[in-house]
């Protein structure tokens, strides 16, 4: 089986690389290195069964060739990370929509399977939690800027199941709730791994707001054993589902958690939304993901704990940092 990973020298495309290559499988990555690195994936290479091609997935005769040579598609390009959707409101969506509708196309056209990865930004502000796939889902004004990248998403969806309902398009579509590991850099706003540099540092760690926010962080590794075996099951083709964890956790809480595994030399500030982001930001209390409809399709439920992705992110973080000394 040979997979065409689109966004795989990204930080989870780059687990998804390994997963398939573990299973035995053969990769072709197709990543623009905008926010991915090849430094991700360059360890992969030298056992011949990953390729890179270095493009853009709003390129269509280029995304044709790739998806041509493989049996199956999973698509993770994407702008991520809340600072640079906040920072580059054009560029989120033309990559989000623009990409996807290239990508949806190619896998109509020669009816390959696909995996199209969405966000639990998608749910918004609803509040009424856990998130189940088929709830209402609840989005601020046009005038602020974090919407667009729920509302970029949700198209994404549209599309896909537009495709599987007029073309009968193989396609599954993915919810991920905060996936967090190793490779996760902290650039982009994304909480955990600017904690740990932070509290390796010794430096305040930033709360944003009154930290009594909540998020379950997933460890990259049970999301990218969830991926292929989605793709793989045909029941699940035309179906949405979340991949996330119930282990929900306060930002305050999770602050205090990294100070003690970082050496207990940093304490927390708090920065207002205002301070932290460009106005117009809005932020969510709760994310907690019903996992019932992915546990009934493939038996799904994450392995590891919180404390597992801190010590294995403070370790990578310590190992980059080390690295670039
Ligand atoms: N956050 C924080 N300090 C930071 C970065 C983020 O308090 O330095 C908060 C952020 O406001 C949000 C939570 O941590 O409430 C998770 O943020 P992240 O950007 O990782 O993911 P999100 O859930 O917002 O997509």
């Amino acid at each position: 089986m040979r997979y065409l990973i689109t966004g795989g020298a990204g930080f989870i495309g780059s687990h998804l690389c390994e997963q398939v290559l573990s299973l035995g499988d053969e990769v072709l990555v197709l990543d623009d290195l905008s926010t991915g690195r090849f430094d991700n994936i360059a360890h992969l290479e030298s056992g011949g069964r990953m390729r890179f091609v270095l493009g853009s997935v709003n390129d269509a005769p280029l995304v044709t060739e790739c998806a041509r040579q493989c049996d199956a598609v999973m698509h993770l390009a994407s702008a991520v990370g809340v600072r640079l959707i906040i920072e580059q409101p054009v560029r989120t969506i033309e990559t989000i929509i623009g990409g996807t509708d290239v990508v949806l196309r190619c896998c109509a056209r020669y009816r390959k399977p696909v995996l199209l990865t969405s966000s639990s930004e998608v749910y918004g502000k609803s509040e009424k939690v856990p998130f189940r796939e088929e709830d209402d889902r609840v989005m601020g004004p046009t005038t602020h800027r974090r919407w667009s990248y729920a509302c970029a998403k949700a198209m994404d969806e549209f599309l896909a199941l537009a495709h599987h309902t007029e073309h009968r398009l193989p396609v599954v579509i993915v919810r991920l709730f905060n996936t967090v590991g190793p490779r996760q850099t902290g650039q982009y706003g994304m909480v955990i791994p600017r904690f740990v540099a932070q509290g390796l540092r010794g430096e305040p760690l930033t709360v944003y707001g009154d930290g009594k926010q909540t998020r379950c962080f997933t460890h990259v590794r049970d999301v990218v054993e969830a991926l292929p075996a989605l793709l793989a099951d045909p029941a699940a083709r035309g179906h949405i589902y979340n991949v996330g964890s119930q282990e929900e956790i306060t930002i305050e809480a999770l602050a205090h958690r990294v100070i003690e595994l970082t050496g207990g030399r940093s304490r927390i500030e708090y920065v207002p939304y205002e301070k932290a982001y460009v106005q117009g930001f809005d932020d969510m209390r709760r994310r907690l993901p019903d996992l019932t409809k992915i546990h009934a399709r493939i038996g799904y439920a994450p392995k590891r704990r919180l404390d597992d992705i801190l010590r294995d992110v403070i370790a990578d973080v310590r190992r980059r940092e080390a690295a670039a000394t």
